[in-house]
């Protein structure tokens, strides 16, 4: 079977199923779909292993709707999804997906709203529930016969439901489905929880495995600048002014630098917002669909926040902050060049992770090839194409309207027609600058450094034979004799830095400067301590609880 022969009409699909999708514009089914559709229309269980966008959702909901019996009135799809936002998004693709085949109904289950409506949807005969595994549990303690008609599970980015806590209400769930269930698994990893959930849990699943080195990986335009820490804000806003952008997404590691790069975004005029964990769901809703239709043209995120988010006018994605790891980097990327449009990402490198760029060239097969932050004269000649870009079609139409003005202002005001137009451009341009000293002099001073042996591009001058300079800023890498430990503990868990500290001296009986910088993330943290003693150190923190959950301090390697 090859990817060309047929189309989504070779795959066995009810044609109302198959004119539903190509009504939506798909073209062909991509590889993961190519090779589910028949496996799990066949009845198997099957794992699926796939990156961000590539299309695992239509994957299982074109055969499940397939099987469903829509003149049953009760459940008999289940999906499982991590967030109210990826459940809502897997919903409303089954709606579309299913918009020729009358008498089918989706509902979606999740968190934050009440609980009275989904039940009754429930019901009242939705053949499709797409829940989110906690809300679904609170629904099984109240009716614990709710789900005893599914015959289709889907667990879909179940690496995500993992680390998010799940695992305790998937296994709630297992049990409140009959046996007989065909059971589908998508993750983008299989750590060895999920091949162990596999094993309890499904049947001689089938596996099907899309390699990570995928077109939409290539498909998009990578690129790398070198900036200091501190630097990152100025950098993102000269990038921006050269950037042509439709929607951007600029991802960031913590809460506070969402606020701060967004409010940076707005005071700069652009059109953006903040979306982090603390964010309420609706308003991150809100958010989402104003950067769908253009109220909003950038979106400041963490990772975690920004999980599953689909938006096709992206164009441009800001790794602002360095990724984690090499996937979460493919994820990010993914929010670009969706479904084979181009796309572009740059990610913003300072001198200490030099090493994650080439862990992340090495893991993605691809070189990310440096790029300099635009000087003074490009930043000019953007903003000039700009101007000129909105006069024109002005130009042909203005006279008309506002010619008899002109020469009345010209006359009133004695001046030449240049004088006139000269005044009317600076008011128009809002006290921007547009000749070069200017503009020089306006752009903040960010002293990129030059890669080793070379010398920083023209433009960059602040920069030349400052050695000394560049030198104190550069921070500090892992210190002498120090390792990096990670927990599973984090900002999303209440856990502050001094919380850590706290319970690592208590517990560890280390000296204060024994233990170097703690980073807490939204969903883990980072702590430096002394290679020397690691695993007694490790052995004595074993039961240790911060926030009144399992420390289960572990050595981190970042490669
Ligand atoms: P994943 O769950 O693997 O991250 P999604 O199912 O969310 O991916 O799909 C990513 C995007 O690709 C969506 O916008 C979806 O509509 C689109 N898409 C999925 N399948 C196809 C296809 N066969 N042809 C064109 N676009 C597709
Ligand atoms: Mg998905």
């Amino acid at each position: 079977m090859t990817q060309e022969t047929g189309g989504f009409a070779a795959l066995d699909l009810n044609p109302n199923i198959v004119a539903a999708v190509l009504a939506t514009g798909y073209e062909e089914p991509s590889a993961i779909q190519q090779q589910s559709i028949p496996i799990i229309l066949a009845g198997h269980d099957m794992i699926g292993q796939a990156q961000t966008g590539t299309g695992k959702t239509a994957a299982f909901a074109l055969p499940i709707l397939n099987k469903i019996d829509v003149s049953k009135r009760e459940p008999q799809a289940l999906i499982l999804a991590p967030t109210r936002e990826l459940a809502l998004q897997v919903a409303t693709a089954f709606e579309t997906y299913a918009k020729q085949m009358p008498g089918v109904n989706v509902v979606a289950v999740y968190g934050g709203a009440p609980m009275g409506p989904q039940l009754r949807a429930i019901r009242n005969g939705a053949q499709i529930v797409v829940a989110t595994p906690g809300r679904l549990c609170d629904h099984l303690r109240r009716d614990e016969k709710v789900l005893s008609t599914v015959q289709y599970l889907v667990l879909d980015e179940a690496d995500e439901m993992l680390k998010l806590g799940f695992m305790d209400d998937l296994e709630v769930i297992f049990d409140a489905i009959p046996a007989s269930r065909q059971t589908v698994l998508f993750s983008a990893t299989l750590p060895s929880s999920i091949r162990s959930i596999a094993e309890r849990h499904l049947r001689e699943p089938k596996h099907v495995k899309i390699q990570s080195k995928t077109q939409t990986v290539t498909a998009i335009d990578q690129a790398h600048l070198m900036v200091h820490a501190d630097q990152k804000i100025p950098a993102v806003l000269r990038l921006l002014e050269v950037e042509e952008f439709d929607a951007l997404i600029a991802f960031v590691r913590t809460k506070q630098a969402t606020l701060d790069l967004a409010a940076a975004l707005e005071a700069k005029g652009y059109k953006a917002a903040a979306l982090n964990g603390d964010i309420a769901q609706n308003q991150r809703e809100r958010v989402i669909d104003s950067l769908k239709d253009g109220r909003l043209d950038i979106v400041v995120a963490t990772d975690v926040a920004a999980r599953g988010l689909d938006v096709p006018r992206i164009t441009h994605v800001f790794n602002v902050d360095m990724p984690y790891d090499p996937e979460s980097y493919v994820h990010r990327i993914g929010r670009t060049g969706r479904a084979g449009r181009d796309g572009r990402a740059l990610l913003l490198v300072t001198p200490r992770e030099r090493r994650m760029l080439q862990v992340i060239e090495r893991v993605t097969g691809q070189k990310v090839a440096e790029a300099r932050l635009p000087n003074a004269q490009a930043v000019l000649d953007a903003r000039i194409k700009k101007l000129t870009n909105s006069l024109a079609p002005l130009v042909a139409e203005a006279e008309a309207t506002h010619g008899e003005l002109f020469d009345r202002l010209t006359a009133d005001l004695g001046c030449s027609a240049r004088a006139l137009a000269s005044a009317l451009l600076r008011k128009a341009t809002n006290g921007q600058a547009l000749d070069l000293a200017t503009v020089e002099r306006e752009q903040p001073l960010v002293p990129s450094f030059a890669p080793r042996g070379e010398r920083t591009e023209r433009g960059e001058r602040s920069d030349r034979g400052d050695r000394g300079e560049r030198e104190r800023r550069a921070p500090l890498p892992l210190a002498e004799g120090r390792v990096r430990c990670r927990t599973a503990l984090g900002a999303r868990d209440g856990i502050a830095a001094k919380n850590l500290l706290g319970a690592i001296l208590n517990e560890g009986g280390l000296a204060r400067d024994a233990i170097g910088r703690i980073q807490v993330r939204d969903s883990f943290s980072l702590i430096e301590l002394p290679e020397d003693g690691l695993e007694r150190l490790l052995t004595k923190l074993k039961d240790t609880r911060v926030a009144g959950k399992q420390l289960k301090l572990r050595r981190y390697r970042e490669d």
